[in-house]
């Protein structure tokens, strides 16, 4: 019975040696590979962007050495899941008193934890733009809301066309959404801006966030006189200074048209066709 226990041990020991030794067959030339590039350089890495996160794709990065490609670390996220980790960053991180604009694509819906979010910062507001049944929608949180009734309840998730009136939330419909709408709303800045007031809702007004741009170009009083019934808001800093600039809805902008530039600062534009620029504190 000993002998027994001994020859099986034997054997399942012979059977775990041969296959390390089929492994180290086939593992060892790639150990051989990455050792030799080894010799010739210290790897030296970098984070490259293989695909960027946003309401239409998934977030792909990794950190890889630039001379042989090894990768060391990777950084994966589904687009539903940076969608709502952007969203907490733009309103956890927002500058006090600040619009905070995000472009959701086909996500509707929206989790309890934004309510929270909102609550912490309630200097806050929020500005979502999305597509729903083939229309541009534009919902609107306003600083200030009360949002208690949403966290008390056992809704976990809100449609957000259905929140219109709710806790003071606007949420408005715009026209109807191309088939490259989606293409065309995931360019950055003034681009997008552009898009955003050709969708607008009637009367609608239109944020967008400019960073630390704070010049317009001459294409964006072109857009804005073609919806002459869209307000637009741009917000940026200039110098550490916080400043929101507003181009109402009916403005004349025919005067700074025919000056001929393609820039305009958006701070001198002050008092000019009805534009109002503000410090935001
Ligand atoms: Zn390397």
């Amino acid at each position: 019975m000993k002998n027994k226990k001994v020859f099986i041990k034997k054997i399942l020991s012979g059977m775990l040696c041969a296959a390390i030794a089929i492994g180290s067959v086939l593992v060892l030339p790639q150990f051989e590979l990455k050792a030799e590039a080894g010799k010739n350089h210290k790897c030296s890495y970098s984070w490259k962007t293989l695909s960027k996160g946003s309401a239409y794709s998934d977030l792909y990065e990794i950190q890889s050495c630039d001379i042989c490609g090894e990768i060391r670390m990777r950084n994966y996220m589904r687009s539903e899941d940076f969608v709502k980790e952007n969203l907490k960053k733009q309103i956890k991180e927002a500058r006090k008193d600040w619009v905070v604009v995000s472009d959701l694509g086909f996500y509707h819906t929206l989790h309890d934890d934004v309510f929270v979010w909102l609550t912490e910062r309630y200097d806050v507001t929020l500005v979502v733009t999305y597509e729903y049944e083939g229309t541009y929608y534009q919902t609107t949180f306003p600083a200030g809301a009360d949002y208690s009734e949403f966290l008390q309840d056992d809704v976990k998730f809100y449609g957000m066309p259905g929140l219109n009136g709710k806790c003071g939330i606007i949420s408005e419909a715009g026209g109807k959404v191309g088939s490259d709408f989606p293409e065309v709303v995931t360019l950055e800045g003034a681009e997008a801006l552009y898009s955003h007031i050709k969708m607008a809702p009637q009367q609608g007004t239109v944020y967008s966030s400019y960073g630390d741009n704070h010049t317009i170009n001459k294409t964006l009083l072109t857009e804005l006189s073609a919806r002459n019934d869209v307000t637009a808001v741009v917000i940026y800093e200039y110098e550490g200074m916080n400043y929101k600039t507003t181009f109402p809805a009916g403005a004349d902008y025919t005067e700074l048209l025919n000056e001929g530039a393609q820039f305009y600062g958006m701070l001198g534009l002050n008092g000019r066709c009805g534009i109002v620029t503000e410090i935001v504190y």
